[in-house]
């Protein structure tokens, strides 16, 4: 067999600057921390001269994204929040934009401000809405952001025909990725122009890094796309680098993990009487459910909730958890809960946000890889307690 043939996803993870430096032979990628390097002579330069524009750490870690992703060129930032800023850095005042209604909080919050101060024009439609997504799509956008699975409501869009219909009126299409990470889709591969992540969360999974990573599928609008991250100053650090590589180490293995766990979380969520409704792309119930079979390895370790009895049900949920943490992000290790009125999605106005769906009642969980039964424990302990007055 070809030595050169495409190595598995789970391979590729592994091997991420694997025997990279020559000078020592250390077998894992050294952290370079220098701020700037030398040039060989006068206006000579190395392949590295000042770490804002290229670093040894950071190019490893993008080169890995880049290939777990199937994409040209990968960009490391400074944070999730960073890689859509780059993005927007491709946008002029008259162009459109479209966005997804229930998009991160934070995304939400980037586009509709800056297209307040009118840095671009701006609309946010329900991208399971046919006519209404047709309609945006007549106005020529520039860009169309896609966020399958939406977060906090695990809604999902059929990547490959948005995009297909992006394409068609010429705008380009850009994923967040973030819920999922290459492990389980591979939005290139489904025909966007750009995939991005907070790799704050799967990519890096231990909760001990803020990062960003964005891959494009060609090479100039990578080219164009790093200029600007140099320009801007938006690179990410070579320590976060160094442990996103790490991380990254571990991704697919721990993504089965956080997945088989997370199955079971949703069975037994599904029929317990302290709740009204479980949004997990994997029943088969689901809205998305023939989407993510057709374009995702698998389901996630994400879900959401809505407790019956309304905040204060939530309240005393939250009190009586020990081993979730009540904490904003999602993707490390360990398992997360979280409260998107007040916390992840406080950004939304009310009325954008109860339009989206994100009801007082809803709580999101960040499934981790401790032991099931642990998380059933805690899980059935919470509830109970839920709904007593
Ligand atoms: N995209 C999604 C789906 C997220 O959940 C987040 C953060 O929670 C971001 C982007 C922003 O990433 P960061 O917090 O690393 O800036």
């Amino acid at each position: 067999m070809s030595n050169t043939k495409m190595k598995s996803i789970t391979t590729s993870a592994v091997q991420a600057g694997i025997n990279t430096d020559k000078q020592h032979g250390a077998v894992v990628a050294p952290i370079h921390l220098s701020s700037t390097y030398s040039l060989k002579s006068f206006n000579e330069k190395r392949e590295f001269d000042y770490s804002r524009t290229g670093n040894p750490t950071r190019a490893t870690f993008a080169k890995t994204i880049a290939k777990l992703e199937q994409g040209q060129v990968g960009i490391a930032t400074s944070t999730g929040m960073s890689s859509v800023l780059l993005i927007c850095q491709l946008l002029s005042v008259d162009d459109l934009v479209v966005i997804p209604h229930d998009c991160y909080g934070g995304s939400f919050r980037l586009f509709t401000h800056l297209a307040k101060r009118g840095q671009f024009k701006l609309i946010v439609v329900d991208q399971n809405n046919k006519p209404a997504l047709a309609e945006a799509l007549a106005q020529k956008p520039k860009l169309v952001l896609i966020e399958s699975p939406s977060n906090p409501l695990l809604r999902l869009v059929d990547i490959e025909e948005v995009a297909n219909a992006s394409h068609e009126v010429g705008a380009l299409v850009a994923v967040d990725n973030t819920f999922l990470s290459p492990a389980l889709q591979q939005p290139l591969t489904l025909g966007a122009d750009i995939v991005f992540h907070s790799t704050t969360k799967y990519i890096n999974g231990h909760s001990d890094v803020v990062g960003g990573v964005l891959v494009t599928k060609e090479q100039a609008l990578g080219d164009e796309l790093a200029w600007w991250a140099n320009c801007i100053g938006i690179t990410g650090s070579a320590f976060d680098s160094f442990l996103a590589v790490r991380g990254l180490k571990t991704l697919p293995i721990r993504m089965k993990q956080h997945q088989e766990n997370a199955e079971q979380v949703a069975a037994f969520l599904k029929n317990h009487p302290a709740i009204e409704s479980v949004y997990y792309p994997g029943f088969e119930d689901h809205p998305g459910h023939e989407i993510a079979k057709k374009q995702q390895a698998g389901f996630g370790a994400m879900l959401s909730f809505d407790v019956k009895g309304g905040v204060e049900s939530v309240k005393r949920l939250f009190a009586n958890l020990e081993l979730f943490t009540l904490a904003q992000s999602l993707g490390g290790v360990e398992s997360l809960i979280c409260h998107p009125p007040t916390m992840t999605h406080a950004g939304m106005a009310e009325t954008a946000r109860l339009a989206a769906g994100i009801t007082d009642s809803l709580v999101r969980v960040s499934v981790g890889i401790e032991d099931i039964n642990d998380i059933l424990a805690d899980l059935a302990h919470g509830l109970e307690q839920s709904q007593t007055r």
